[in-house]
């Protein structure tokens, strides 16, 4: 998708800081981080959000895990915790249309969601 901000980050058309990439997914910074560690996890492939995944797409789901386990373990929260969002849609709070999945962590976390 050419207008859509993270296939530019994929691109390369807009820098990013790096964490961690494969063939599937691209991890990256938060530009307005909410926690000491909070980290963007993208599939390559453009799907604009969680209900858009098809169920023969269904691999993205574990890629993105699997992602988000090597994501807490290169910033150091896999013991100490973290936790994973995934806006989707108005409500949910979802403001860039490509499938993403939120690693928080660094910090106690409050219980509520939203
Ligand atoms: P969401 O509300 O789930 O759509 O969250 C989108 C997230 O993308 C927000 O936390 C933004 O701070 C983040 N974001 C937007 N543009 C960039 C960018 N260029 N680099 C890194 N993160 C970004
Ligand atoms: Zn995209």
């Amino acid at each position: 998708m050419s207008d859509c901000i993270f296939c530019k980050i994929i691109n390369g058309d807009i820098p990013c800081t790096k964490v961690y990439e494969d063939g599937a997914v691209l991890a990256f910074d938060d530009i307005q981080p909410m926690a000491p560690v909070h980290v963007i996890i993208i599939p390559k492939k453009h799907i604009a959000t969680l209900m858009d995944v098809d169920t023969d797409q269904e691999v993205i789901s574990r890629q993105l895990f699997t992602a988000a386990q090597k994501v807490a373990k290169i910033k150091n929260v896999a013991v100490g915790g973290f936790r994973t969002v995934v806006n989707c849609n108005a409500d949910g709070g979802q403001i860039v249309f490509h499938l993403h999945m939120h690693l928080l962590g660094g910090r106690k976390l409050e219980d509520q969601l939203g």
